[in-house]
Protein backbone atom coordinates (compact mmCIF):
# COMPACT_ATOMS: atom_id res chain seq x y z
CA UNK A 1 0.00 0.00 0.00
CA UNK A 2 1.62 3.19 -1.37
CA UNK A 3 1.51 6.52 0.83
CA UNK A 4 -0.24 8.94 -1.78
CA UNK A 5 -3.27 6.74 -1.47
CA UNK A 6 -3.36 7.33 2.01
CA UNK A 7 -2.76 10.65 2.37
CA UNK A 8 -3.79 13.79 0.23
CA UNK A 9 -0.80 14.91 -2.40
CA UNK A 10 -2.02 18.58 -1.91
CA UNK A 11 -2.53 19.26 1.00
CA UNK A 12 -2.00 16.14 2.91
CA UNK A 13 -4.55 14.90 4.83
CA UNK A 14 -5.84 11.72 5.17
CA UNK A 15 -7.95 10.54 2.75
CA UNK A 16 -9.93 7.20 2.84
CA UNK A 17 -8.67 4.22 0.87
CA UNK A 18 -10.07 4.40 -2.95
CA UNK A 19 -11.04 1.51 -5.16
CA UNK A 20 -8.20 0.23 -7.48
CA UNK A 21 -8.95 1.57 -10.88
CA UNK A 22 -9.97 -0.85 -13.43
CA UNK A 23 -7.17 -3.32 -14.86
CA UNK A 24 -5.57 -1.45 -17.66
CA UNK A 25 -7.14 2.20 -16.54
CA UNK A 26 -4.72 4.64 -15.06
CA UNK A 27 -5.41 6.15 -11.63
CA UNK A 28 -5.97 9.58 -12.65
CA UNK A 29 -4.08 12.27 -10.56
CA UNK A 30 -6.99 14.13 -9.39
CA UNK A 31 -8.70 11.16 -8.20
CA UNK A 32 -5.87 10.52 -4.98
CA UNK A 33 -7.11 13.93 -3.56
CA UNK A 34 -9.02 14.45 -1.09
CA UNK A 35 -12.73 16.22 -1.37
CA UNK A 36 -12.20 19.55 -0.71
CA UNK A 37 -9.19 19.70 -2.50
CA UNK A 38 -10.93 18.14 -5.45
CA UNK A 39 -13.54 20.43 -5.53
CA UNK A 40 -11.85 23.23 -5.46
CA UNK A 41 -10.88 23.87 -8.63
CA UNK A 42 -13.66 20.97 -9.79
CA UNK A 43 -15.80 22.21 -13.10
CA UNK A 44 -18.72 20.30 -13.49
CA UNK A 45 -19.82 21.96 -17.12
CA UNK A 46 -17.17 22.51 -19.67
CA UNK A 47 -18.67 25.72 -21.98
CA UNK A 48 -17.42 27.88 -24.33
CA UNK A 49 -17.32 31.42 -23.43
CA UNK A 50 -19.38 32.24 -26.58
CA UNK A 51 -21.06 30.72 -29.36
CA UNK A 52 -21.22 32.56 -32.76
CA UNK A 53 -24.13 30.84 -35.46
CA UNK A 54 -23.11 32.00 -38.98
CA UNK A 55 -26.37 31.51 -40.98
CA UNK A 56 -26.88 32.42 -44.69
CA UNK A 57 -29.56 34.68 -45.02
CA UNK A 58 -30.94 33.84 -47.96
CA UNK A 59 -31.38 30.17 -47.42
CA UNK A 60 -31.37 29.60 -43.71
CA UNK A 61 -28.42 27.62 -44.13
CA UNK A 62 -25.76 27.43 -41.39
CA UNK A 63 -21.98 27.08 -41.49
CA UNK A 64 -20.90 24.30 -39.34
CA UNK A 65 -16.95 23.20 -39.01
CA UNK A 66 -15.85 24.06 -42.67
CA UNK A 67 -18.85 24.33 -44.34
CA UNK A 68 -22.63 25.36 -44.93
CA UNK A 69 -25.00 22.68 -44.09
CA UNK A 70 -28.57 23.02 -44.64
CA UNK A 71 -30.84 22.54 -41.61
CA UNK A 72 -34.58 23.46 -43.23
CA UNK A 73 -36.46 26.21 -42.22
CA UNK A 74 -36.48 26.67 -38.78
CA UNK A 75 -35.99 29.70 -36.46
CA UNK A 76 -32.54 30.72 -35.26
CA UNK A 77 -33.23 30.08 -31.70
CA UNK A 78 -33.45 26.60 -32.48
CA UNK A 79 -30.60 26.77 -34.26
CA UNK A 80 -28.65 28.56 -31.30
CA UNK A 81 -30.06 26.33 -28.28
CA UNK A 82 -28.81 23.48 -30.70
CA UNK A 83 -25.17 24.67 -31.20
CA UNK A 84 -24.98 25.67 -27.77
CA UNK A 85 -26.11 22.15 -26.59
CA UNK A 86 -23.62 20.89 -29.12
CA UNK A 87 -20.99 23.06 -27.40
CA UNK A 88 -21.25 21.97 -24.15
CA UNK A 89 -19.61 19.09 -22.30
CA UNK A 90 -20.06 17.72 -18.66
CA UNK A 91 -17.24 16.38 -16.54
CA UNK A 92 -16.38 12.38 -16.90
CA UNK A 93 -17.03 11.58 -13.49
CA UNK A 94 -19.97 12.75 -12.79
CA UNK A 95 -22.88 10.97 -12.46
CA UNK A 96 -26.74 11.16 -13.03
CA UNK A 97 -26.62 14.20 -14.80
CA UNK A 98 -29.57 16.85 -15.86
CA UNK A 99 -29.59 19.36 -17.74
CA UNK A 100 -31.59 22.21 -19.87
CA UNK A 101 -31.04 25.43 -21.62
CA UNK A 102 -33.02 28.02 -21.78
CA UNK A 103 -32.72 30.82 -24.52
CA UNK A 104 -33.14 34.55 -23.45
CA UNK A 105 -33.74 36.60 -26.47
CA UNK A 106 -31.94 40.14 -26.37
CA UNK A 107 -32.29 41.40 -29.57
CA UNK A 108 -32.88 39.95 -32.92
CA UNK A 109 -29.30 38.92 -33.21
CA UNK A 110 -28.21 37.96 -29.81
CA UNK A 111 -29.56 35.50 -27.26
CA UNK A 112 -28.52 34.79 -24.02
CA UNK A 113 -28.58 30.50 -23.38
CA UNK A 114 -28.72 29.79 -19.43
CA UNK A 115 -27.28 26.11 -18.81
CA UNK A 116 -28.40 24.63 -16.14
CA UNK A 117 -26.91 21.07 -15.10
CA UNK A 118 -27.15 19.14 -11.81
CA UNK A 119 -25.26 15.95 -11.33
CA UNK A 120 -23.52 13.71 -8.56
CA UNK A 121 -19.68 13.49 -8.26
CA UNK A 122 -17.64 11.43 -5.37
CA UNK A 123 -21.54 10.96 -3.78
CA UNK A 124 -22.16 15.16 -3.73
CA UNK A 125 -24.85 16.37 -5.56
CA UNK A 126 -23.43 19.06 -7.61
CA UNK A 127 -25.33 22.04 -9.31
CA UNK A 128 -24.00 24.57 -11.91
CA UNK A 129 -25.41 27.32 -14.47
CA UNK A 130 -23.89 29.21 -16.99
CA UNK A 131 -25.07 31.99 -19.51
CA UNK A 132 -23.53 31.25 -22.67
CA UNK A 133 -24.08 34.17 -25.06
CA UNK A 134 -25.00 33.80 -28.64
CA UNK A 135 -24.54 35.96 -31.48
CA UNK A 136 -26.48 34.82 -35.32
CA UNK A 137 -24.45 36.55 -37.97
CA UNK A 138 -26.40 36.64 -41.09
CA UNK A 139 -24.69 36.01 -44.24
CA UNK A 140 -25.01 34.68 -47.57
CA UNK A 141 -23.39 31.21 -48.02
CA UNK A 142 -21.33 30.08 -51.30
CA UNK A 143 -24.12 28.52 -52.83
CA UNK A 144 -26.51 31.76 -52.69
CA UNK A 145 -23.57 34.04 -53.46
CA UNK A 146 -23.03 31.95 -56.30
CA UNK A 147 -26.44 31.77 -57.65
CA UNK A 148 -26.51 35.60 -56.83
CA UNK A 149 -23.68 35.93 -58.80
CA UNK A 150 -24.58 34.10 -62.00
CA UNK A 151 -22.23 31.58 -61.59
CA UNK A 152 -22.30 28.32 -63.78
CA UNK A 153 -19.75 25.70 -64.90
CA UNK A 154 -22.10 24.28 -68.17
CA UNK A 155 -24.49 25.69 -69.90
CA UNK A 156 -27.36 23.42 -71.64
CA UNK A 157 -28.40 24.74 -75.29
CA UNK A 158 -31.71 23.29 -76.32
CA UNK A 159 -32.33 23.18 -79.98
CA UNK A 160 -32.96 21.18 -83.46
CA UNK A 161 -31.47 19.87 -86.63
CA UNK A 162 -32.69 21.99 -89.30
CA UNK A 163 -35.58 23.74 -86.95
CA UNK A 164 -36.27 25.47 -84.21
CA UNK A 165 -37.57 23.42 -81.12
CA UNK A 166 -41.07 23.81 -80.62
CA UNK A 167 -42.57 25.77 -77.70
CA UNK A 168 -43.82 22.17 -76.18
CA UNK A 169 -40.23 20.49 -77.27
CA UNK A 170 -38.44 23.73 -74.90
CA UNK A 171 -41.01 23.73 -72.49
CA UNK A 172 -40.21 19.86 -72.15
CA UNK A 173 -36.88 20.23 -71.99
CA UNK A 174 -36.90 22.78 -69.51
CA UNK A 175 -38.83 20.37 -67.18
CA UNK A 176 -36.58 18.06 -67.54
CA UNK A 177 -33.58 20.12 -66.53
CA UNK A 178 -35.52 21.89 -63.16
CA UNK A 179 -36.29 18.21 -62.06
CA UNK A 180 -32.77 16.70 -62.25
CA UNK A 181 -31.52 19.61 -60.44
CA UNK A 182 -34.35 19.75 -57.72
CA UNK A 183 -33.69 15.90 -57.47
CA UNK A 184 -29.96 16.33 -56.46
CA UNK A 185 -31.12 19.40 -54.31
CA UNK A 186 -33.37 17.12 -52.68
CA UNK A 187 -30.48 14.75 -51.49
CA UNK A 188 -28.40 17.44 -50.45
CA UNK A 189 -25.94 18.23 -52.37
CA UNK A 190 -25.54 21.87 -52.20
CA UNK A 191 -23.46 22.08 -55.63
CA UNK A 192 -26.88 21.79 -57.65
CA UNK A 193 -28.44 24.38 -58.71
CA UNK A 194 -29.55 26.86 -61.98
CA UNK A 195 -28.54 29.93 -62.18
CA UNK A 196 -30.35 31.00 -64.97
CA UNK A 197 -32.87 29.62 -67.67
CA UNK A 198 -33.30 31.83 -70.90
CA UNK A 199 -35.95 31.05 -73.69
CA UNK A 200 -34.05 32.41 -76.88
CA UNK A 201 -35.98 32.43 -80.05
CA UNK A 202 -33.12 29.36 -80.91
CA UNK A 203 -34.60 27.46 -77.95
CA UNK A 204 -33.79 27.04 -74.04
CA UNK A 205 -30.15 28.28 -72.55
CA UNK A 206 -29.67 26.93 -69.18
CA UNK A 207 -27.19 27.70 -67.19
CA UNK A 208 -26.40 25.00 -64.87
CA UNK A 209 -24.24 24.55 -61.88
CA UNK A 210 -21.35 21.70 -62.35
CA UNK A 211 -20.19 20.34 -65.57
CA UNK A 212 -21.74 16.69 -64.71
CA UNK A 213 -24.77 17.82 -63.97
CA UNK A 214 -25.11 19.38 -67.36
CA UNK A 215 -24.24 16.49 -69.33
CA UNK A 216 -26.52 14.74 -67.12
CA UNK A 217 -29.36 17.21 -68.14
CA UNK A 218 -28.05 17.04 -71.56
CA UNK A 219 -28.08 12.85 -71.78
CA UNK A 220 -32.06 13.45 -70.17
CA UNK A 221 -32.99 15.92 -72.94
CA UNK A 222 -31.87 12.55 -75.54
CA UNK A 223 -33.54 10.24 -73.72
CA UNK A 224 -36.76 11.76 -73.99
CA UNK A 225 -36.22 13.34 -77.56
CA UNK A 226 -33.98 11.41 -79.41
CA UNK A 227 -31.09 13.51 -81.15
CA UNK A 228 -27.75 13.96 -80.18
CA UNK A 229 -25.27 16.23 -77.83
CA UNK A 230 -22.64 17.77 -78.85
CA UNK A 231 -20.19 19.48 -76.24
CA UNK A 232 -17.97 22.39 -76.47
CA UNK A 233 -15.41 22.95 -73.59
CA UNK A 234 -14.05 26.30 -72.98
CA UNK A 235 -11.22 27.07 -70.79
CA UNK A 236 -11.83 29.45 -68.27
CA UNK A 237 -9.53 29.66 -65.53
CA UNK A 238 -6.96 27.62 -63.40
CA UNK A 239 -7.85 27.07 -60.07
CA UNK A 240 -5.60 27.10 -57.35
CA UNK A 241 -3.92 23.97 -58.04
CA UNK A 242 -2.83 25.23 -61.48
CA UNK A 243 -5.27 22.83 -62.56
CA UNK A 244 -7.43 23.79 -65.98
CA UNK A 245 -11.06 24.55 -65.23
CA UNK A 246 -13.44 24.02 -68.13
CA UNK A 247 -16.53 25.32 -68.90
CA UNK A 248 -18.47 23.00 -71.29
CA UNK A 249 -21.57 24.00 -73.90
CA UNK A 250 -23.41 20.92 -74.02
CA UNK A 251 -25.89 21.34 -77.47
CA UNK A 252 -28.85 18.93 -76.92
CA UNK A 253 -29.75 18.69 -80.75
CA UNK A 254 -33.47 17.78 -81.21
CA UNK A 255 -34.44 14.97 -84.16
CA UNK A 256 -35.57 17.45 -87.55
CA UNK A 257 -38.32 14.87 -87.56
CA UNK A 258 -40.33 13.97 -85.06
CA UNK A 259 -43.69 11.66 -83.82
CA UNK A 260 -47.09 13.80 -85.82
CA UNK A 261 -44.58 15.43 -88.28
CA UNK A 262 -45.92 14.26 -91.41
CA UNK A 263 -42.89 13.80 -94.19
CA UNK A 264 -42.26 12.85 -97.67
CA UNK A 265 -39.72 10.75 -98.38
CA UNK A 266 -39.94 11.37 -101.81
CA UNK A 267 -39.88 7.55 -103.02
CA UNK A 268 -43.31 7.66 -104.66
CA UNK A 269 -45.22 5.76 -102.42
CA UNK A 270 -46.14 9.24 -100.71
CA UNK A 271 -45.87 10.81 -97.51
CA UNK A 272 -45.30 9.16 -93.58
CA UNK A 273 -46.63 10.45 -90.62
CA UNK A 274 -43.80 9.94 -88.18
CA UNK A 275 -44.31 7.83 -84.94
CA UNK A 276 -40.93 6.86 -83.84
CA UNK A 277 -37.39 8.68 -84.35
CA UNK A 278 -34.91 5.92 -82.24
CA UNK A 279 -32.25 5.05 -84.35
CA UNK A 280 -34.01 4.96 -87.65
CA UNK A 281 -37.34 6.85 -88.69
CA UNK A 282 -40.49 4.98 -88.59
CA UNK A 283 -44.19 5.75 -89.43
CA UNK A 284 -47.04 5.20 -91.46
CA UNK A 285 -47.89 5.60 -95.11
CA UNK A 286 -50.94 8.23 -95.48
CA UNK A 287 -51.57 6.36 -98.69
CA UNK A 288 -51.80 3.07 -98.07
CA UNK A 289 -51.17 2.73 -94.12
CA UNK A 290 -48.06 0.63 -94.51
CA UNK A 291 -45.61 0.77 -92.27
CA UNK A 292 -42.73 3.07 -93.43
CA UNK A 293 -39.03 2.57 -92.01
CA UNK A 294 -36.14 4.49 -93.11
CA UNK A 295 -32.89 2.91 -94.57
CA UNK A 296 -30.27 2.05 -91.87
CA UNK A 297 -27.61 4.10 -93.65
CA UNK A 298 -30.20 7.46 -93.09
CA UNK A 299 -30.87 6.68 -89.56
CA UNK A 300 -33.52 8.88 -88.13
CA UNK A 301 -32.85 11.43 -90.54
CA UNK A 302 -33.57 10.09 -94.52
CA UNK A 303 -33.68 13.09 -96.69
CA UNK A 304 -37.44 14.08 -96.88
CA UNK A 305 -39.79 16.94 -97.05
CA UNK A 306 -41.45 18.46 -94.13
CA UNK A 307 -45.30 18.72 -94.37
CA UNK A 308 -46.09 19.57 -91.30
CA UNK A 309 -47.51 17.93 -88.05
CA UNK A 310 -50.57 16.39 -86.70
CA UNK A 311 -51.51 19.67 -85.55
CA UNK A 312 -52.23 20.78 -88.42
CA UNK A 313 -54.53 18.53 -89.34
CA UNK A 314 -58.23 19.60 -90.24
CA UNK A 315 -61.59 17.22 -89.76
CA UNK A 316 -63.57 16.94 -93.21
CA UNK A 317 -66.67 15.33 -94.05
CA UNK A 318 -66.49 11.90 -96.02
CA UNK A 319 -68.33 12.08 -99.22
CA UNK A 320 -68.18 8.76 -100.94
CA UNK A 321 -66.55 5.44 -100.59
CA UNK A 322 -65.72 4.77 -104.38
CA UNK A 323 -63.34 1.57 -104.06
CA UNK A 324 -61.14 -0.03 -101.99
CA UNK A 325 -58.17 2.36 -102.61
CA UNK A 326 -59.93 5.35 -102.90
CA UNK A 327 -62.67 8.01 -100.92
CA UNK A 328 -64.13 11.05 -101.92
CA UNK A 329 -63.78 13.91 -98.93
CA UNK A 330 -64.33 17.60 -98.84
CA UNK A 331 -61.52 19.38 -99.27
CA UNK A 332 -61.12 21.77 -96.23
CA UNK A 333 -60.37 25.19 -97.59
CA UNK A 334 -62.57 24.56 -100.88
CA UNK A 335 -65.27 22.52 -99.46
CA UNK A 336 -64.76 20.70 -103.19
CA UNK A 337 -65.67 17.03 -103.30
CA UNK A 338 -61.87 15.36 -103.77
CA UNK A 339 -60.54 12.01 -104.65
CA UNK A 340 -58.16 10.42 -102.71
CA UNK A 341 -55.53 7.46 -101.52
CA UNK A 342 -57.83 5.13 -98.93
CA UNK A 343 -55.36 3.97 -96.43
CA UNK A 344 -56.31 0.67 -94.48
CA UNK A 345 -57.21 2.20 -91.23
CA UNK A 346 -59.82 4.54 -93.17
CA UNK A 347 -63.02 3.44 -91.60
CA UNK A 348 -65.77 3.49 -94.21
CA UNK A 349 -68.41 4.33 -91.94
CA UNK A 350 -66.90 7.06 -90.16
CA UNK A 351 -68.64 10.60 -91.40
CA UNK A 352 -66.12 12.70 -91.17
CA UNK A 353 -61.88 11.89 -90.86
CA UNK A 354 -59.11 13.94 -90.20
CA UNK A 355 -57.05 15.45 -93.23
CA UNK A 356 -53.76 17.42 -93.43
CA UNK A 357 -53.59 19.39 -96.58
CA UNK A 358 -49.95 20.27 -97.49
CA UNK A 359 -47.87 20.29 -101.03
CA UNK A 360 -48.45 16.70 -101.68
CA UNK A 361 -52.33 16.72 -101.75
CA UNK A 362 -54.67 16.01 -99.57
CA UNK A 363 -54.62 12.66 -97.10
CA UNK A 364 -56.20 11.26 -94.57
CA UNK A 365 -54.84 10.49 -91.24
CA UNK A 366 -55.20 7.92 -88.70
CA UNK A 367 -57.62 8.73 -85.84
CA UNK A 368 -55.33 8.00 -83.07
CA UNK A 369 -52.84 10.18 -84.73
CA UNK A 370 -49.63 10.37 -82.35
CA UNK A 371 -49.11 7.32 -79.92
CA UNK A 372 -47.07 8.89 -76.87
CA UNK A 373 -43.39 8.51 -76.73
CA UNK A 374 -42.74 6.66 -73.87
CA UNK A 375 -44.68 3.63 -74.52
CA UNK A 376 -42.01 3.24 -77.27
ZN1 LIG B 1 -6.41 17.74 -0.01
ZN1 LIG C 1 -27.63 30.28 -48.69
Amino acid sequence: MSESRDFCPRCGDPVPERPEPLPGMPRERDDVLCDSCYFEDFDLVDAPDEVQVRVCAQCGAIHRGNRWVDVGARDYTDIAIEEVSNSLGVHLNAEEVRWGVEPEQVDENNIRMHCHFSGVVRGTPLEESVVVPVSIARETCQRCGRIAGGYFASLVQVRADDRTPTTDEAEAAIEIAESYIAEREEKGDRDAFISSIKRTPNGPNIKISTNKMGSGVAKQIRERFGGTIEEHPTLVTEDGDGNEVYRVTFVARLPRFTAGDIIDPEDGDGPVLVRSNRGRLKGTRLTSGDPYESEFEEGERPEAEDLGSVEDAAETTVVTVEDEHAVQVLDPETYEAKTIPRPDYFDPDAPTVPVLKSQSGLHILPEEVVESEDEE
